[in-house]
C-alpha cells in the first residue's frame, strides 16, 4: 500500500512539474515574442517605406504625377473621406489607361487596413516605379487605390473611425449587415474584455492559458473562423463589420465602376500584412470558379496559392476585393491578397499573440489605458505587428515582391480573354 502511495505521489509531482514547466515555457515565450530575420539587407528597397501617412501620401502623389507626364490620358485625383477629428484625409487614385485594346485592367489596391498601409504603400511605389512600362500599358491599363482607410492609416489602426473592419464592411448590398456570425457571441468575452488596459495585469500575462482553453474546448479552425469571419452585432467589438457602408465604400462604387467600364477582365490585388508566416508573401485567393482559378494558376505559375484547404484557413464576409468584383459582375474578375506575414500566426503562439495585440488594441479604444506606458507599448505593438520596424524584414518582402510581380505580371500581360 505505502508503495501505491509513493508511486502515486511521484506520478503526481510528475504532472504537476510538466504543468508548470510547461506554463513557464509558455509565459516566457509568450510575454517575450520576438522572431529574428535573416534576410540580406538591400538599402534601395528601404526607400519605398514612409513612416507616416502624409509622406506616404506625398510620395504616391509625386510618383502619380510623373507618371502623368510620362504616359498620354493619366488621371491622378483624390476623395476626401470624412472624420470628426481630421479634415485632411484622402483616398488617393493613379488611373493610367491601356494605350493598345481594353482587354484587361491591373488593380493595386493598399491600406483597406489602414496600418497596413505603410507597407501597402511601399509595395505600390515600388510598382509604380519598376513595373510600369510602354509595353505593359500597350495591353493593359492599371488602377492604383492608395490608403482606403487613411484614418486607421494616420492614427495607427486597423479599422475606421467607427471601429468599422473596412475588409467586413464592403459591399454593394446592405444586406451584408444583417449577416449573422453565429460563433462570434461564443467568444465575445474572450476578445472583447472591458475596462482600462493594463498591460502587466495578470490576466494579460496569463492570457494564453485562458485562450489555450477555449482552444481545447473548440478547436483552433472553429475559434478562428468566429472570431475572423466578421460580425456586424457589436459595435465595440473586434472585427466589427458596420452597420452600413462606410462613407469611402459608397463613394468608390461609381469611380471603380466608370473606370472598369470598358475593359473585359480585370485583375484585382489588395494588399495586406500581418497574417501568416513572418517575412513570407502569401496568395490568398477568394472562392472563384473553375475557370477563374486556371487563369489565377497561370498568373501565378510556380508560386503556392492558399486555396483554403490548409487548417488556418478562414473565410470572411464584406471583404473588398470581393466588392470589386460585385460592381463588376459582368466581367471576367481575378481576385486576389497579397499578405506579408509578420507575426508567424500559423503557429500557436504566434496567433495568440496576434490576436492579444489586437485584443489590447481595441479595448484601449474602447475603455482607456491605464497609464501612459499601457498606451505607448500597445500604439507600439500594433505598429510593429503591421509594419516591423526590422530593416531587414522591409528589404526581403520588396525583394519577394520582386520575384512576384516581374512573373506575374508577364504572365499577366500575357494572358489571353
Ligand atoms: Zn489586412
Amino acid at each position: 500500500m505505502n508503495k501505491l502511495i509513493k508511486i502515486l505521489l511521484v506520478i503526481t509531482g510528475i504532472v504537476l512539474i510538466s504543468i508548470i514547466g510547461g506554463i513557464s515555457y509558455f509565459y516566457v515565450s509568450f510575454n517575450n515574442y520576438s522572431l529574428e530575420d535573416n534576410y540580406e539587407l538591400n538599402e534601395d528597397n528601404l526607400t519605398y517605406f514612409n513612416n507616416s501617412y502624409e509622406e506616404a501620401r506625398k510620395d504616391f502623389r509625386l510618383k502619380s504625377d510623373e507618371l502623368f507626364k510620362k504616359y498620354a490620358g493619366v488621371k491622378t485625383f483624390n476623395i476626401p473621406v470624412k472624420s470628426d477629428i481630421d479634415t485632411n484625409l484622402t483616398i488617393d487614385f493613379c488611373y493610367i489607361p491601356s494605350l493598345g485594346n481594353t482587354d484587361k485592367i491591373l488593380i493595386l489596391s493598399s491600406g483597406v487596413h489602414g496600418v497596413e498601409g505603410y507597407v501597402g504603400s511601399a509595395v505600390q511605389l515600388f510598382f509604380m516605379n519598376n513595373f510600369i512600362s510602354e509595353e505593359f500599358i500597350s495591353k493593359t491599363g492599371i488602377l492604383l487605390i492608395h490608403s482606403l482607410n487613411p484614418y486607421g492609416f494616420k492614427y495607427s489602426r486597423r479599422v475606421t473611425e467607427n471601429n468599422v473592419d473596412l475588409n467586413r464592411n464592403s459591399d454593394i448590398n446592405p444586406e451584408l449587415y444583417q449577416t449573422v456570425n453565429e460563433g462570434y457571441p461564443k467568444v465575445y468575452d474572450l476578445i472583447n474584455p472591458k475596462g482600462e488596459v493594463e498591460t502587466t495585469s495578470m490576466a494579460n500575462r496569463f492570457f494564453f492559458v485562458k485562450a489555450i482553453k477555449e482552444i481545447a474546448k473548440k478547436t483552433m479552425p472553429v475559434l478562428r473562423q468566429a472570431i475572423l469571419q466578421g460580425q456586424y452585432k457589436f459595435p465595440e467589438g473586434l472585427y466589427y463589420g458596420g452597420n452600413d457602408f462606410e462613407p469611402q465604400i459608397k463613394d468608390l462604387v461609381q469611380i471603380i465602376d466608370t473606370i472598369c467600364d470598358p475593359y473585359q477582365m480585370i485583375f484585382s490585388i489588395d494588399l495586406h500584412t500581418g497574417y501568416g508566416e513572418r517575412g513570407k508573401l502569401h496568395l490568398f485567393p477568394n472562392p472563384v470558379e473553375e475557370s477563374v482559378r486556371k487563369r489565377m494558376e497561370f498568373i501565378f505559375e510556380g508560386f503556392k496559392i492558399d486555396w483554403g484547404d490548409s487548417d488556418d484557413f478562414y473565410t470572411v464576409t464584406g471583404d473588398f476585393v470581393s466588392y470589386i468584383g460585385k460592381i463588376n459582375s459582368d466581367k471576367t474578375f481575378i481576385p486576389i491578397a497579397f499578405e506579408y506575414g509578420t507575426m508567424d500566426s500559423q503557429t500557436t503562439l504566434g496567433s495568440l499573440k496576434s490576436i492579444h495585440i489586437m485584443i489590447l488594441e481595441n479595448q484601449g479604444e474602447q475603455y482607456g489605458f491605464a497609464s501612459d506606458e499601457d498606451l505607448k507599448k500597445v500604439k507600439k505593438d500594433i505598429v510593429e505587428m503591421y509594419y516591423p520596424s526590422s530593416d531587414k524584414w522591409k528589404s526581403h518582402i520588396i525583394d519577394e515582391t520582386k520575384i512576384m510581380f516581374t512573373k506575374s505580371m508577364k504572365r499577366f500581360s500575357e494572358l489571353e480573354l
